[in-house]
């Protein structure tokens, strides 16, 4: 007995048996109860530690959550909305994607790193990058002839969230890569990209025009679009910090407290 259930392979059963064992004989357990009890206790830890690695491979900026997300600072983002895509996966079964528009402050890393979080804790798999620094590695593996392998490895991402895509690049071969990227993983596998810079902006941004359009197009094609254009979260905190002493904090919109 001892041995079997030392197998590192059981890593939970090993830790677990001795007490529960000992609670077995106390109480009487048919051994059906106990070998269930055992087997069950490691399904779960199994299924808690996958989402422990894949919350650590997932590399998502710490303490930014659905609950510290203050949703009254988004009217055009409801609660209700971006519950629904951390909790239905029906859009990161189709390779649909999230697309989140706003100027700089307005909580989209927040928003993507917190929906990220929510479906890691869902069981999927996800990865939160800088655009620029993922279009570094794009690029590197390109020059090692690599380019279409390093995509590959990306699909074991349900949902790739690339931070800040308008910052990323302006000349040719860095867009590229990132246009292959977009083009591999179109209707099989999710996209989050936060942007400050709308669509319309994007043929200015980047050199190829025919190459933009074919992107924009695959991106908004199957994809929820947040236009999230409001006051900085940031300048509107330290705002209402220097407004008032025995306010509550957080609530009031810069219009209602002039
Ligand atoms: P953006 O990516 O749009 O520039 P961030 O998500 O980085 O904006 O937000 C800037 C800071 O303000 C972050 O610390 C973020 O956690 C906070 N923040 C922004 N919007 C909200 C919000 N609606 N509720 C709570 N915190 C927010
Ligand atoms: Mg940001």
């Amino acid at each position: 007995m001892g041995l079997v259930l030392s197998d590192p392979r059981l890593p939970a059963i090993k830790l677990a048996w001795p007490e529960l064992a000992a609670r077995a004989d106390k109480e009487g357990w048919p051994a059906a109860r106990f070998l269930a009890a055992l087997v069950e206790h490691e399904i779960v830890e199994r299924g808690r530690r996958r989402i422990e690695r894949h919350l650590d491979e997932a590399r998502l900026p710490p303490g930014k959550t659905l609950a510290t997300f203050d949703f009254t600072a988004t009217p055009m983002v409801s609660k209700a909305q971006a519950m629904a895509l951390a909790a239905r996966d029906a859009w990161l079964e189709k390779g649909a994607n999230l697309l989140l528009f706003g100027g700089p402050g307005g909580g989209k890393t927040h928003l993507a790193a917190a929906i990220g979080l929510a479906l890691v804790e869902n069981g999927w798999r996800v990865l939160f990058t800088r655009t620029t620094d993922l279009v570094q590695k794009l690029q590197a593996a390109r020059r090692d002839l690599a380019l279409e392998s390093a995509v590959a490895k990306l699909d074991k991402y349900h949902l790739l969230i690339l931070d800040d895509l308008a910052y990323a690049s302006k000349d040719q071969a860095e867009t590229s890569v990132l246009f292959e990227l977009i083009s591999a993983r179109y209707e099989r596998r999710s996209l989050l990209i936060t942007a400050n810079q709308p669509f319309a902006d994007w043929g200015r941004i980047f050199p190829d025009q025919a190459m933009t359009l074919a992107a924009v197009d695959r991106l908004v094609h199957h994809a929820t679009i947040f236009e999230m254009n409001v006051d900085s979260y940031r300048r509107r905190s330290a705002f209402e910090r220097v407004r008032g002493p025995g306010r509550p904090p957080g609530r009031a919109t810069l219009k209602s407290s002039t």
